[in-house]
């Protein structure tokens, strides 16, 4: 038998992304928006397809939208990157200023795409260990990059999946640390409108910052997969080198400039989902669990008595679809749950009830 060609060792040592995509009637695993997006921008949509000149290559600079959110932040069009998602986003950050001979730094646990996506691009990884209560302290970074000297540090600010808010003395001491070492840090804000504080405000062209955010989550467009990118003008001109070219597909310009007019309704949704999110924080701790305070869309939780995994299949059986954590290092028998309508977290918490009342468990080989 001839040989087969053989991807590079490190690729074929990876695992790739796994988040089953299962039919239930309560979908709370992925962290999307339980809202549809606002009828006024389907609307403004639908009207601006018949416009749209598919024939044509789109934009490449993506020039509207970019100046679009260029406004939203009081920022150049230049200081903006968008891409098709945050994770392209990320990608290309690591094709940039990752690949063969470099290091990119995280803090587990986080976002696994992180390392997943330094790795696809030849980027050696470093871990950090978050403490405890998967908190990150200032002195935890400044040790780090002091002894990796890394040339992407990825922080995560609400962190998925732990959804721990950094302290307000993280990100300026991973700057400092970063300003002498040569690095870029890279803070993933892809819950950051559930939060109170955001890295935005420390941008700035003199310092190696850039902040990715994206429409899946607060947006309520996990659908168009968009994600962008602020950051200093000389470091995203790298990034616009590694990108393919019309990588931004017409439609999707479009609609996420539209969306952009539609603020007010995003910010409605986003603070329906936060007290709804506080409500279901509350109802956890009412029952025997391990919970951990939220600033996103989603709750962190363990299970004291039971497995993880037997309560995440004992949700299945009520066709209530959680994030299984339970396997993942650090997180051992956690689960995740994103927030949804209140008819749907109040779904999640009578069967999370009725599964932890469940006393034939162990009664299995
Ligand atoms: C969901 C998520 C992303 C990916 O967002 P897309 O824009 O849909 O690619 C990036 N970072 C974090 C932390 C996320 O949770």
């Amino acid at each position: 038998m001839p040989e087969r060609p053989s991807a590079r060792p490190e690729i074929a040592a990876l695992e790739g992304y796994h988040s089953p995509q299962v039919d239930v009637e309560v979908r709370l695993n992925t962290n999307e928006s339980p809202f549809p997006p606002p009828e006024g921008w389907v609307d403004a949509l639908a009207d601006a397809l018949r416009d749209l000149r598919l024939n044509r290559y789109p934009d490449r600079a993506a020039g509207e939208l970019r100046g679009a959110l260029a406004a939203r932040y009081g920022v150049d069009a230049q200081q903006v990157f968008c891409a098709n998602g945050s994770n392209e986003v990320l990608q290309t950050v690591l094709l940039a200023y990752g690949g063969p001979g470099r290091t990119a730094a995280v803090f587990e646990p986080t976002y696994a795409m992180h390392a997943q996506i330094a790795r696809t691009t030849g980027t050696r990884v470093v871990a950090g260990r978050r403490g405890e209560e998967f908190e990150l302290t200032a002195a935890a970074v400044r040790d780090l990059v002091a002894a990796e000297r890394p040339d992407v540090l990825f922080l995560c600010s609400p962190n998925n999946p732990t959804g721990t808010t950094d302290a307000p003395d993280v990100l300026p001491a991973a700057l400092e640390a970063l300003d002498a070492s040569g690095g870029l840090l890279v803070v993933d804000e892809a819950y950051g409108q559930f939060a109170d504080s955001s890295a935005v405000d420390l941008l700035d062209d003199e310092r190696p910052l850039v902040v990715s955010r994206t429409f899946s989550k607060t947006w309520a467009l996990a659908g168009l997969r968009l994600g962008y990118l602020l950051g200093p003008a000389w470091c995203l001109a790298e990034l616009e080198k590694v990108v393919l070219p019309y990588h931004l597909d017409a439609f999707k310009q479009v609609a996420g400039g539209l969306a952009l007019r539609h603020e007010a309704a995003m910010g409605e949704r986003v603070a329906a989902l936060v007290a709804e999110r506080e409500r279901v924080t509350t109802a956890l701790g009412g029952l025997p669990l391990r919970v951990w305070p939220s600033g996103a869309n989603f709750v962190l939780f363990r299970p004291e008595a039971r497995s993880g995994h037997d309560v995440w299949q004992g949700l299945l059986d009520c066709s209530v679809l959680v994030r299984n954590c339970a396997s993942w290092e650090g997180l051992e028998g956690c689960l995740r749950v994103t927030i949804g309508t209140a008819a749907e977290n109040d779904r999640f918490l009578a069967a999370l009830g009725e599964v932890l009342d469940d006393t034939t468990e162990g009664t299995e080989p």
